[in-house]
């Protein structure tokens, strides 16, 4: 099981440095930490992996705003999430900009969540199924990647997709890629355990509720069960 806290743009390095002063991970989980840029350096060498929450494809050049593979690793950051919904939604993220910025993390050698997931009108269309082989064959098959299924309607809105419907998207996704697929959407310490009993469903991409040391410890012990 892993579990990967998202922690969108929380947290500044003094509060980073608070938290992991807080939080000791359980022992039988995979546990990583997903701050904002301007505080991976203060988290890593912190007693757990980190990831920054998105990634440039290219090494360097006139790209304002971005992040290069080389720049993370030379802090001791050791992969980033890719495609996060908010991403798409917000900054124009697409599946191509998202197959690129997987592709230039890989081949520096970091790791990658990718994120996949339909938005509510999707889902109410009836288009969940082919929103989601879209987007995963945007995505490179990689032993350094794991995906996400993050249903956008479940994003810090306090909906939570039922253990049911999250198993069925995440069959079709394992069907469309071998590997480990993590469920995202308002996982909360009150949900856990039910939604990581599912078979298929193999850790969790958690985002309000890894800002709390108590709710993110709290769901990373819920993995163990
Ligand atoms: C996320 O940011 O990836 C996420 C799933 O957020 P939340 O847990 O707050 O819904």
């Amino acid at each position: 099981m892993l579990v990967a806290g998202n922690w969108k743009m929380f947290k500044g390095p003094a509060a980073t440095a608070e938290f992991l002063d807080a939080f000791d991970p359980p022992a039988g989980v995979d546990v990583l930490l997903c701050p904002p840029s301007v505080s991976l350096a203060a988290a890593v060498g912190r007693g757990m992996p980190i990831y920054a929450q998105n990634v440039h494809w290219a090494a360097e050049g006139a790209f304002t705003g971005e992040v290069s593979p080389s720049m993370l690793l030379e802090v001791g950051v050791e992969g980033s999430i890719v495609g996060h919904s908010e991403r798409r939604q917000y900054f124009g993220e697409t599946d191509d900009s998202v197959r690129a910025r997987c592709e230039g993390a890989l081949e520096a050698g970091l790791g990658v969540i990718a994120c996949v997931g339909e938005t509510e009108a999707e889902r109410e269309a009836g288009e969940t199924e082919s929103v989601l082989r879209r987007q995963v064959a945007a995505i490179p098959r990689h032993e350094r990647l794991v995906l996400a299924y993050e249903p956008v309607w479940a994003i810090g809105t306090g909906k939570t997709a039922t253990p049911e419907l999250a198993r069925q998207a995440h069959e079709l996704i394992k069907e469309l890629h071998d590997t480990r697929v993590l469920y995202g959407g308002s996982v909360k310490p009150e949900n856990a355990a039910e939604l990581l009993s599912q078979p298929a469903i193999d850790g969790a991409l958690v985002g309000g509720a890894s800002l709390v040391v108590e709710s993110f410890a709290a769901i990373c012990r819920a993995a163990l069960t």
